[in-house]
């Protein structure tokens, strides 16, 4: 097993997408399960802090290291199984999303769960429970997981079947391999009914399963994963609408997601029924208008929807969509269509190109992310949205907005100039927190808590639950070795 220590060659393993900077003593690289129990066994008995890292790509600082060794994935690789008459595979964590779904596409087989960011590994994915565009349709990553081999701290190794184990109530019993047993009190909140990636999965009678899901690397260390795939939608139909009215994009948003709701109720097929629906606001299409020249200039907001059709139901899906489209005053002249996979793929490009070009942003400018994750129930996301903006509006930052409308969930990126601004930000940040909270939404939907959102954490759930997560932690973890700094702010 390679373990590297020299500054150069573990530079890469101290950051994340977030810009958090971290420092480590060593960079272990196990090659299979074997290794990460010995590893952990070791650290384990020496209290050393160890960081599970997948490929870096995470919005939150989680696989950034605060001292003690990592434990990188990059080489626990393989695709073990992919079974297409069961549509299931099983892989090793540090498999990379975009290769993984290239490989099931081939198969006529979908993979659905799809952060906009694809060069991440698939453990990675499990352990922020990510989501993405096609989360409006499909739902997160957790909706697809059905087994996982997890490493406890000590070096015991738990397997978790989906309907295998249950919490009686909310206190739930695990047993390992090797025979050890674990009972675990889980805390008692309301978790919001949004997209959510805020501290532990906790509810009443829980699949042992979905409390791993999500955990950001403090629980356990993934090192197999069994998937479930769908079948490959013969066609996508995808569009950017470009609106001069930014109400009217919103209105769209709504409709669209209404119908949608409607068709999916009433189990209609040939109706309108949204894969995606993403919203970019003014300030994200002038961020972008250096590189894309085809954005009108005078849009003040577009939408980019997608539905799965078929050759049969194409036309008549995409006349449905066009009425939509003229009733809200959508511009059906600048509008970009995709004829094609390759037409696809460019507006895949260009929405990966806002988030891509925020972080450069904040990495040239040496900054940490100052971008919500906030998604609130459909019927506040008006109220959330407006009041945000008047909030960053007043104290005049610049900023762009885009995200997963059709989820009601939000990034506001603030793009600060300077410390002085930088701080007013966060205040703001903060403030966007608590009113997402107080409309019975998340602080995080889909990125997790890491290192940057442990004082919001405390907002939504209060201390006396935080305290209880950090219990499971401690029963599972009891030297609070494994990710140290992520969801509590203990170091
Ligand atoms: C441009 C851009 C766009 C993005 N868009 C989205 C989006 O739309 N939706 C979304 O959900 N995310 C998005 N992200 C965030 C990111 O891609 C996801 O959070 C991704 O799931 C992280 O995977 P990773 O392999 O890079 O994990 P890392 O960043 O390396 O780690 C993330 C967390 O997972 C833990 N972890 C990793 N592997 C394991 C393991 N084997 N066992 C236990 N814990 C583990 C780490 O300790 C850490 O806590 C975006 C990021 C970028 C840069």
């Amino acid at each position: 097993m390679i373990v590297k220590t020299s500054a150069d060659e573990i530079q890469s393993y101290l950051i994340d997408a977030s810009n958090l900077k971290g420092f480590c003593d060593a960079v272990y690289f196990p090659e299979n399960e074997a290794d990460v129990i010995k590893i952990l066994k070791e650290a384990n008995e020496k209290k050393i802090k160890v960081t599970v890292s997948g490929n870096g790509t995470g919005l939150a600082g989680a696989r950034v290291p605060n001292g003690g060794i990592v434990i990188a994935t990059d080489k626990l690789n393989r695709i073990i199984e992919l079974s297409e008459n069961e549509k299931t595979a099983i892989v090793e964590p540090g498999v990379i999303l975009a290769d993984f779904q290239n490989l099931v596409n081939q198969k006529k087989l979908m993979y659905p769960p799809d952060p906009t960011e694809r060069n991440c590994f698939i453990g990675g994915t499990v352990a922020t429970n990510a989501s993405g565009e096609k989360t409006f349709k499909y739902g997160a990553t957790r909706n697809y997981i059905l087994e996982l081999n997890i490493v406890l701290a000590n070096g015991d190794l738990l397997k978790v079947k989906r309907g295998e184990i249950f919490a009686d109530g909310y206190s739930l019993k695990l047993k390992t391999e090797s025979g050890s047993r674990y009972t675990l009190q889980l805390p008692e909140y309301t978790m919001p009914p949004t997209k959510n990636t805020s501290g532990y999965f906790a509810k009443k009678n829980i699949d042992a399963i979905d409390l791993f899901i999500g955990s950001e690397g403090t629980l356990g260390i993934i090192t197999k994963i069994m998937l479930k795939l769908v079948d490959l939608p013969e066609k996508i139909l995808s569009s950017i609408i470009f609106f001069d009215k930014e109400k009217n994009a919103l209105n769209f948003i709504n409709k669209a997601r209404e119908i949608t709701y409607q068709t999916r109720k009433e189990n209609l097929t040939n109706k309108l029924d949204a894969l995606a629906l993403e919203f970019f606001d003014k300030h994200t299409l002038s961020f972008l208008q250096k590189d894309y020249s085809n954005i009108p200039h005078k849009a003040e907001a577009a939408v980019w929807f997608e539905q799965e059709v078929s050759l049969l139901n194409e036309e008549t899906l995409m006349d449905e969509w066009m009425l939509l489209i003229s009733e809200f005053g959508g511009d059906e002249e600048s509008a970009w269509f995709a004829f094609s996979d390759s037409d696809n793929k460019k507006i895949q490009e260009f929405r990966h190109a806002i988030s891509w070009k925020i972080s450069e942003y904040i990495s040239q400018n040496n900054l940490k992310k100052l971008g919500t994750d906030v998604a609130v129930p459909d019927d506040k996301f008006e109220e959330l949205y407006y009041h945000s903006k008047s909030e960053v509006e007043k104290e005049n930052l610049h900023y762009v907005v885009y995200g997963h409308f059709g989820n009601s969930h939000m990034h506001l990126n603030m793009l600060p100039k300077g410390e002085k601004e930088y701080e007013k930000g966060k205040e703001i940040y903060k403030k966007i927190c608590m009113k997402a909270v107080e409309l019975g939404g998340t602080i995080s939907a889909e990125h997790g808590i890491g290192k940057l959102k442990t004082e919001y954490l405390l907002l939504m759930y209060g201390e006396e639950n935080v305290r209880k997560m950090l219990e499971v932690k401690k029963a599972l973890d009891p030297n609070l070795i494994l990710g140290s700094g992520n969801i509590f702010k203990i170091v």
